[in-house]
This record gives structure tokens, sequence and C-alpha cells, in this order.
């Protein structure tokens, strides 16, 4: 099952659910940009996710959504 999603077109690449994440698993991806110009943020293991949706609630521009 999908746990995360991304209104990616909303991300402007702060960093700031890079740096909430226990599991370390979000990063920004540096080969392409959104619509806005930003490196847009992507999980690199979803597995790993553990849906405490840290992440979700630190991003200010509500990008990340969690599915428990
Ligand atoms: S829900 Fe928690 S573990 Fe999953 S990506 Fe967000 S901060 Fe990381
Ligand atoms: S906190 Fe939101 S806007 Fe900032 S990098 Fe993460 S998803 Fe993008």
């Amino acid at each position: 099952m999908q746990k995360l999603k991304f209104s990616e077109d909303l991300c402007k690449g702060c960093g700031l659910c890079v740096s909430a994440c226990p599991k370390k698993i979000l990063e920004l991806d540096t080969s392409r940009v959104n619509s806005k110009g930003y490196n847009p943020v992507i999980c690199s293991n979803e597995d790993a996710c553990i849906s405490c949706a840290f992440c979700a609630t630190m991003c200010p521009d509500l990008v990340i959504s969690v599915d428990k």
C-alpha cells in the first residue's frame, strides 16, 4: 500500500520534511525540478516509513499526506 502522497508541484524544496523524518528516508531529488523550478522531495524507501506523519506536519505547504 502506498503510504505517502506528494503534491509535488507545491514543493519548494525547503528540506524541512527531510530533517523531520526519523527514518531518514526523505530527500530532495536533485536530478529534476517541479513546475515551480524546485527540486521536489521524494521518498527513497517507503517500506521503512512508520507513518508518523512528522513530515506532513512540518511541511508549510501541505505537500505531503500520509496514509496510516
Ligand atoms: S511519515 Fe514519518 S517515517 Fe514516513 S516519511 Fe514521513 S516523517 Fe518519515
Ligand atoms: S517541507 Fe514541504 S515544501 Fe519543504 S521540501 Fe518538504 S515537501 Fe517540499
